[in-house]
């Protein structure tokens, strides 16, 4: 049989055999014109149902992403193949900036990454209304709900794009599974006809275990043993208790770093990147860290404390196991956290 243009793509630029799950249908879909809502586990391989896409139609594809370092990847990822794709964010100097403007304006780009409060000024609306769009990917799509942790009131005014550019397809894209966020996607970011596509969110390589908390630094211990030297993360639910578990677990002689957002915004990068390159890091972290985490090798993910809802649950531990490998999820919880829990949500 012959193969289609997006297979061809799929293999001659990005080196892949075969499409997994629903990318063909989704990258056609779209390439086609067509709006699409994307419900994808993490490792599912969301990003290629908007690049191919992007690859295939007249124009530069435009990704918002609230995530500067996954943006950082992605576009390094597609130089190694190849593709012209740049990013606009905080971090750029004004001098690169105009350069990837220009770029933008000459349709010398294919992908464009950018950050939904830059993309909502004024002045950068006014630059995309001179350039050539091939369709809008709006990554992380759940971040416009505002009962998830990741809310980005940003996110909401993504209905502009809808407005200003009504034939230009748009596709969002999160790991999220529940059905109450996906109907408030769809309604936030005006994707009533969109087509959704829902894949199977179940992860057969993660081993799950809950264990009832007795000595729950002797618990720990004992799980960790079964992961020497492995990569993983160690999830608790205070940053006080970040801290005490990584102080804890680097006296039992392991390579633990702690991660939270109260520590200063240059130990907390470092600290992520260690976990993203060397081997071996066991990341002690709040709910903080892991959203756009692209490690194939996280061979654990423990929680110490009883998760805040079973959707959270589900997106840490989704976390483990990325490369398809035999990988743990670990909870160990107490009735003690129940009342902390209880507590933490009358507060807020
Ligand atoms: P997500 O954004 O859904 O978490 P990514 O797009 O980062 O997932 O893809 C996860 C990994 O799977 C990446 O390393 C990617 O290159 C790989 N991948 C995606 N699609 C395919 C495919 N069809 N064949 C082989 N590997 C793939």
């Amino acid at each position: 049989m012959p193969q289609s243009p997006a297979q061809q793509l799929l293999s001659s630029v990005f080196g892949y055999d075969s499409f997994r799950g629903d990318q063909q249908a989704i990258v056609e879909h779209v390439a086609s014109g067509n709006d699409a809502l994307v419900l994808m586990p993490t490792g599912g391989g969301k990003s290629l149902c908007y690049q191919i896409p992007a690859l295939l139609r007249e124009g530069c594809g435009i990704v918002i992403s609230p995530l500067i370092a996954l943006m950082q990847d992605q576009v390094e990822a597609l130089h190694q193949v190849g593709v012209r794709a740049e990013f606009l964010n905080s971090t750029l100097d004004a001098e690169t900036a105009a350069r990837v403007e220009r770029e933008l304006l000459a349709g010398e780009l294919k992908l464009l990454y950018v950050a939904p409060e830059r993309l909502l000024t004024g002045r950068f609306l006014s630059l995309l209304g001179r350039a050539h769009i091939s369709l809008f990917a709006i990554d992380e799509a759940h971040c416009v709900s505002q009962w998830g942790h990741d809310f980005r009131p940003e996110y909401r005014q993504l209905t502009v794009l809808h407005e200003r550019w009504p034939q230009v397809p748009r596709i969002a894209l999160t790991a999220t599974a529940d059905p109450p966020t996906q109907r408030e996607i769809a309604e936030r970011l005006d994707l009533s006809t969109a087509q959704h596509f829902v894949s199977s969110f179940d992860r057969p390589n993660i081993r799950y275990t809950v264990v009832q908390k007795d000595n729950a630094k002797r618990q720990l211990l004992g799980f960790l043993r079964n992961h020497r030297d492995e990569a993983g993360i160690v999830y608790c639910m205070s940053r006080r208790k970040v801290e005490e578990t990584a102080q804890f677990l680097c006296g039992e002689g392991m390579q633990a770093l702690p991660y939270h957002a109260g520590m200063p915004p240059e130990v907390r990068a470092a600290n992520q990147r260690r976990f993203l390159r060397e081997d071996g890091i066991v990341m002690c972290a709040t709910i903080a860290f892991g959203m756009g985490i692209d490690k194939p090798d996280v061979r654990f993910v423990a929680h110490t404390d009883l998760p805040k809802s079973m959707e959270g649950y589900y997106q840490e531990t989704g976390r483990a196991g990325r490369d398809g490998e035999a990988a743990e999820a670990w909870l160990c919880y107490g009735l003690g956290d129940v009342v902390l829990l209880k507590q933490m949500i009358e507060q807020s």
